[in-house]
């Protein structure tokens, strides 16, 4: 396994090179954005750390750019304590996760085996959608840190939300789906089933809401 560490502070890139090493990684390291988006279209490397603030090339615009160009590689923002507005955007531009400095080599290389790990899990049939993942076979919602199950009722109503997300999904359709049809009860229940839901993606820390359309209906969005 091959990782990037774009890093413009010597001794910080320094440091988590060792540290990769020591764990059996292949580490090399770009200290500005230019060099550090080569390196990454270069297509060589199984996973990149990106810092945010890099000399040439910012992070976020290294990011952005090689999410324009299709590349998919599992990328880490390593951004500063002061800087949790990064984080957001960090992850708006495509990044999979971040890691806030400083942190400990135990808690990197978790990061980093968890995105290594991850094309391998989804291809057990799970849904994705912005920083959450459904997975098919246990029912469960999983955020960055935790997860939860889900009732049947729940997942049927998230799936159907995550396979159209960004669509305005209608109350009748979503009723039909879950409940099947004419069963005019129903209809406070799908209200009740919204907010469950609601709040088990609050309880993963999840950016995704489910966003109320008056008198239509329902749609899965990233909260700002
Ligand atoms: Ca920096």
């Amino acid at each position: 396994m091959k990782i990037i560490i774009i890093e413009d502070e010597s001794e910080i890139a320094d440091g988590i090179s060792t540290i990769l090493e020591n764990a059996g990684y292949q580490a090399e390291i770009a200290y500005d954005g230019m060099t550090g988006l080569e390196e990454i279209q270069s297509g060589i490397y199984d996973l990149v750390l990106l810092d945010v603030m890099l000399p040439k090339m910012n992070g976020l615009e290294v990011l952005k750019s090689i999410r324009k160009d299709g590349i998919t590689v599992p990328v880490i923002m390593l951004t500063a304590l002061s800087q949790t507005g990064d984080k957001i955007s960090g992850l708006d531009c495509g990044a999979d996760d971040y890691i806030t400095k400083p942190f400990d080599a135990g808690e990197l290389l978790a990061r980093i085996r968890a995105r290594l790990r991850r094309p391998d899990e989804t291809v057990s049939s799970s849904l994705a959608f912005a920083d959450v993942r459904l997975e098919q076979a246990t029912f469960r919602l999983y955020g960055k840190e935790k997860s939860v199950k889900l009732s049947r009722k729940e997942y049927q109503l998230l799936e159907c939300l995550m396979i159209n997300n960004g669509q305005i999904l209608p109350r009748d359709m979503l009723i039909t789906k879950i409940w099947g049809y004419d069963e005019e009860t129903e209809y406070n229940q799908l209200d009740v089933y919204i907010s469950f839901v609601r709040k088990k993606l609050k309880f993963v820390e999840s950016q995704a809401v489910i966003v109320t359309t008056k008198g239509i209906g329902y749609s899965l969005e990233v909260g700002k």
